[in-house]
């Protein structure tokens, strides 16, 4: 089946020109994106899907560059035994309390649930971290089959870790490892805190040669920093960068909270990426992002704490008015730049069939020259209509079309209540 999208107002997202236009969507990883001035140019089949979009806005879809799934049962959950002091404590507490509960069906329902909240809310791909470390050995792979029964491209990682132990540290790096022999994914690390030399070694040793990237914490909070420099006689990202962590341009650096002008500068002149994560940094108390002197490879996340990157967006900004140098500009650049990310390193979904379709009912006029302003008052995952990922329409009139919602957030609330029992 084709997706065409019929009266489209289309927005170029790397230029913001915006055009009247009609467009065949393919199918597939490769499908092509065609334009067609007139409507009865366009080769139509009777399987074809034909929407009409008179008045509405059609764009790239979004791309989420720092998502834990795991988390995604989280919502509502019992208070921890102890309420949580600081960064560590919130960690120990709430989340390595949680994720070593977790099994299959939690980890398939949490997939889920970040699958189709990701889609409706116009993400079309996530870059995911996850952790299990009672249920690490295939745990990938049920997330893969999740995510891609919503009809979500992904880009996983299993979060390797000293923290339960060095036989747990393996079974990372061999779930790592089985699973970057088949599927695109990443090399993931928690933190440097929690990972030693031996572990950071066989990580980076794993990143060559898969040819892959590692995905870690980075100065998240100053216990990093300070935990690195006491066992290590250095900072974190000057550790990252002696192992080669920072070679790969497949490497993402999540959160660099705390970070120097030298760390600045071995980020900036590195391939890695970096991705801020306002929302969490804020529930977290560990401080503020700033992208200063950082270069330009800087992307966003939600960390975990939702699936909505419009409103990702707009917390980086507001929050960055006082903290970073962030403008309208820098913001919507932010926002986009997993899509350069992906298309360097010729990561597979999230081609220029990956398309929104917006439902906008501004007060005002919205064009090339105010798109920005747009984007960052007036654009909301609230005016999200349709999605097409990867040339197949997964939300058509905001409901899945690829799952039974209604059946699967039945499970997702069943597992979230057995996860409960157990914490
Ligand atoms: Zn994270």
């Amino acid at each position: 089946m084709t997706v065409i999208l019929k009266n489209a107002n289309f927005i170029d997202w790397q230029n913001l020109s915006f055009s009247n236009t009609n467009l065949r969507v393919e199918e597939g990883t490769s499908g092509s994106l065609t334009f067609f001035d007139n409507f009865r140019e366009i080769p139509v089949s009777l399987k074809d899907e034909i929407i009409d979009c008179k008045g509405k806005l059609v764009t790239k879809s979004f791309a989420i560059a720092h998502h834990h799934a795991y988390s995604a049962l989280a919502r509502g959950m019992p208070a921890p035994e102890k309420t949580p002091a600081n960064f560590l404590e919130i960690l120990k507490y709430i989340w390595w309390n949680l994720d070593k509960a977790l099994h299959k069906d939690m980890i398939e329902a949490s997939a889920l649930a970040t699958a189709m909240a990701s889609a409706k809310a116009g993400s079309t791909f996530v870059i995911d971290h996850h952790a299990s470390p009672n249920y690490i050995k295939g745990s990938l792979d049920v997330i893969a089959h999740a995510f891609e029964k919503v009809g979500v491209s992904h880009l996983l990682c299993y979060e390797i870790t000293d923290r339960n132990g060095m036989k747990k540290a393996q079974e990372g790096l061999e779930e790592t490892e089985y699973y970057l022999s088949k599927n695109q994914g990443l090399v993931g690390l928690h933190a440097s805190f929690t990972v030693g030399d031996d572990s950071l070694e066989k990580a980076a040793e794993l990143m060559r040669n898969k040819a892959s990237g590692i995905h870690i914490h980075v100065a998240e909070d100053k216990i990093d920093q300070e935990q690195c420099m006491q066992n290590h006689g250095k900072r974190v990202v000057e550790r990252l960068n002696d192992f080669g962590v920072l070679d790969s341009s497949k490497t993402i650096l999540a959160h660099c909270l705390h970070v120097n002008e030298n760390e600045r500068k071995l980020i900036r002149n590195s391939k890695a990426f970096v991705v801020q994560n306002t929302e969490s940094n804020l529930n977290n108390n560990v401080g503020y992002f700033n992208g200063n002197a950082m270069g330009n490879r800087i992307m966003l996340g939600t960390d975990g704490m939702h699936s909505d990157m419009l409103r990702t967006s707009k917390a980086a900004y507001f929050v960055g008015q006082e903290n970073d140098n962030i403008d309208f500009t820098s913001a919507y650049g932010r926002f986009r730049k997993t899509h350069n990310y992906l298309n360097i390193n010729s990561y597979t979904g999230d081609g220029e069939n990956n398309l929104v379709v917006l439902d906008y009912d501004s007060p005002t006029e919205i064009n090339e020259n105010n798109f920005l302003g747009h984007f960052i008052f007036g654009l909301t995952s609230n005016h999200v209509q349709h999605v097409i990922s990867d040339g197949k329409l997964i939300v058509k009139d905001k409901i899945i079309q690829t799952v039974n919602e209604e059946e699967l957030l039945k499970f997702t609330k069943e597992q979230a209540n057995r996860l409960w029992k157990k914490l």
